[in-house]
Order: structure tokens, then C-alpha cells, then sequence
């Protein structure tokens, strides 16, 4: 069995720290691959702190991971020995239900499987995640990747990218459309880049005035303070869609105000607690809220292909894995630019 060295945290209030443990061998659709990096997500720090509840540890997170196929089982197609390979924050689903069978497996209506903190479709084996060494993934989970997009760059795609690609895309987003994106963290920067790249007039909406000079390298148009109560009030019933990333806690309807006739605020971001939402806010101009997680199998795989063409990755400040730590308290000080990647190198040592 593939012995795999990892970075796991053993309970809510621990740190990160060196382990091991075996993967399965590859089955006959399994891909093993050599994982060259990781990216950091916020959601890795909602799990390992068990801030949405019911936290699986030892728990090995990562779930934006680049890495070259070591062995391919006989029956695998896509792959073979020596080519790029991408897993994102899916590893598994039922495969059978509607949504499986329309390449939605994201919202598999027997849920799907994470890449870790879930307990595979085995009933028994805990996943592990990308702070590791290597992983086993069965084909269908694992996407082809352009050698020439920058593989760092990269990694944050299969999360960052494609949370925010999905409900883009959903909302309609074309030549014209005015978007607002709520935080400039991993998902919002890359959010930026994807509506600017399809033609959409693009404000950063951020708590942080020393973004704006990035927000607009990045793409967007205008920079919209949301501390200062005169420039949102500028900006009321204003946009088409708000793609809203926070990951903090927050009530949505300071934001609702934003939205103009039908406008849509895309819900990404996942705080613990429950917000607050006054029906006024949304029956002015029929606005809406909807959710949106992650992306199927086909469009993650559309949306790193867009990305190859366009030439999109994600700005990212590469680390050792040996500062892991610092890196998730750099993250909750919003002292990230814009998506922290481990170099897996620095586990093989
Ligand atoms: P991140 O890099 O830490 O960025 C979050 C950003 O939110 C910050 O940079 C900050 O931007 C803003 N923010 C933080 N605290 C705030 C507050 N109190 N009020 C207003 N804005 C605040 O996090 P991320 O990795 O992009 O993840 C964002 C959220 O999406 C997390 O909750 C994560 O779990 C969730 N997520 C969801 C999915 C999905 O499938 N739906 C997938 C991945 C992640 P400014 O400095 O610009 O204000
Ligand atoms: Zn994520
Ligand atoms: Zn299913």
C-alpha cells in the first residue's frame, strides 16, 4: 500500500503536524498521483477547526491539487504514467442519481464525497487530503491539466476557480453585465478574473482599502469600500449579480441593498453562523439568493480549459509545508495575496 507521508490535525484546537498513512492500492480506474501542490482554502480552516460541526480527525485537508500520475490501473483511459492530473474537493459519488448522470455530481443527491473530512463510499475508509504526498483517485474525479498554465498557479483552480467559474456561468455573466464581488481573498480574486475575462463591467466590493490597486491589476473596474456608508449608498440597486465570498460571519441584506431589478446574489462564501435576511430586502426589485457549490466533473474540467486558453491562474504565495500554521492565521488576518500554494517538495524531505 502506497505509504504517504502528510500534515494532519488530530482535533479542533491543535496545530498541523507531520503523519502518515497508507493510501489504497490503485483499483483498475484508479489513478495514483505524485501531488506537486496544494493550495490553502479557506474551507481547510472551517474543517480542521470544526467550525461547520462534525469535523473527521485525524484529518488531512487540501482539496486544490496538482500533481503528475504515477500509475494508472488497466482500465483507466484519460491517463497514463508521467501525465499532469488535477483533484479537486470531490473524490467520489453515487454515480447513479440524475445529477451524477447529468455530470452534476457536485450535487449528488446521495451527496458527494470531499476529498477529505468524509468517509468514502466504502462506508468505512476516511479521506485524506492534498497536504500529502500523493493521492488515489478513481478517473472520473481527476482532471486533465494544460502544462502550460503555471502548476502553482494552477492549484488554486480546482477550488477557488471553479466556486467561482460555476455560479458565473449560472447567473448568466456576459458583455455588459455589472458584477459585484463581495472579498478579496482566493475565491474573490479569482472571481474578479473570471468576470472581467467575460466582458463584465466588475467592482471589488472589500472591507480592505489597501486592495484596490490589486483589485484593479486583477481586472475589476471600480473598488468599492464597504466600510464607507456614502460609497455603498452610491452603489444601491446597482448590480445584475453579487458573487459574495466572505468568510466571516455577516448579514446578507447590507448586501441585498446592492442588487438591482432581479439582480442575484450568488451565496459562495460559508460562515458558521446563520444570517440575517429582512423579506423588504428582497422583494424590492425581485432580488434573489442562491447558493452555489463547488462544480461538476464537466464543467471543473471546462473551466481549466478556459483557463488554459485565457491563460487564468490564481496570484499565489508559495510555501513550505512547514508553514502551515502561519499560513491559516495569516489567512483569518486577511494577510494573503490572494491564495497560499504548498510546495509538496517540501514534504518529500
Ligand atoms: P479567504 O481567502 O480568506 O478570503 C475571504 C475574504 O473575505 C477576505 O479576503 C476578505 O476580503 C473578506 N472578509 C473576511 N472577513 C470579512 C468580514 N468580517 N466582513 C466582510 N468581508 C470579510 O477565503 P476563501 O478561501 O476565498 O474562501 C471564502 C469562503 O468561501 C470561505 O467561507 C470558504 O469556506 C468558502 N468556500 C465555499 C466553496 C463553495 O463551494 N461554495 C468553495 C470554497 C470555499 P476583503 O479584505 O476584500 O474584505
Ligand atoms: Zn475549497
Ligand atoms: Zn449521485
Amino acid at each position: 500500500m502506497p505509504n504517504t507521508k502528510a500534515y494532519a490535525i488530530q482535533s479542533p484546537r491543535d496545530k498541523l503536524a507531520p503523519f502518515s498513512f497508507d493510501r489504497r492500492e490503485p483499483g483498475a480506474k484508479d489513478v495514483q498521483v505524485e501531488i506537486l501542490y496544494c493550495g490553502v482554502c479557506h474551507s481547510d480552516i472551517h474543517q480542521a477547526r470544526d467550525e461547520w460541526g462534525g469535523s473527521l480527525y485525524p484529518m488531512v485537508p487540501g482539496h486544490e491539487i496538482i500533481g503528475r500520475v504515477t500509475k494508472a490501473g488497466n482500465a483507466v483511459t484519460k491517463f497514463k504514467k508521467g501525465d499532469l492530473a488535477a483533484v479537486g474537493v470531490m473524490i467520489d459519488s453515487c454515480r447513479k442519481c440524475r445529477n451524477c448522470k447529468n455530470q452534476v455530481e457536485n450535487y449528488c443527491e446521495e451527496d458527494m464525497t470531499g476529498t477529505y473530512n468524509a468517509i468514502e463510499r466504502d462506508g468505512k475508509s476516511l479521506a485524506q487530503g492534498g497536504y500529502s504526498t500523493q493521492i488515489v483517485t478513481d478517473e472520473r474525479y481527476v482532471y486533465t491539466i494544460s502544462p502550460g498554465l503555471d502548476l502553482a498557479g494552477a492549484a488554486p483552480l480546482l477550488c477557488a476557480g471553479i466556486t467561482t467559474y460555476s455560479p458565473l456561468r449560472f447567473a448568466g455573466v456576459t458583455k455588459g453585465t455589472k458584477v459585484g464581488v463581495i472579498g478579496l481573498g482566493g475565491l474573490g480574486h479569482l472571481g474578479v478574473k473570471f468576470s472581467a475575462s467575460f466582458g463584465a463591467e466588475v467592482t471589488m466590493i472589500s472591507t480592505s482599502p489597501s486592495k484596490e490597486a490589486d483589485a484593479k491589476k486583477l481586472g475589476a473596474h471600480n473598488f468599492l469600500l464597504q466600510t464607507d456608508r456614502s460609497q455603498m449608498k452610491k452603489y444601491d440597486s446597482y448590480f445584475d449579480v453579487v458573487l459574495n465570498t466572505i468568510s466571516a460571519n455577516h448579514d446578507y441584506e447590507k448586501y441585498l441593498n446592492l442588487l438591482g431589478y432581479e439582480g442575484k446574489m450568488m451565496i459562495v462564501g460559508l460562515p458558521s453562523e446563520e444570517p440575517r435576511v429582512k423579506p423588504f430586502a428582497l422583494l424590492k426589485n425581485r432580488r434573489s439568493i442562491t447558493g452555489s457549490m463547488i462544480g461538476g466533473t464537466r464543467e471543473t474540467q471546462e473551466m481549466l480549459d478556459y483557463c488554459a486558453e485565457k491563460n487564468i491562474v490564481s496570484e499565489v504565495e508559495v510555501i513550505p509545508i512547514q508553514q502551515i500554521n502561519e499560513a491559516y492565521e495569516r489567512m483569518l488576518k486577511n494577510d494573503v495575496r490572494y491564495r497560499f500554494v504548498i510546495d509538496m517538495a517540501s514534504l518529500k524531505n
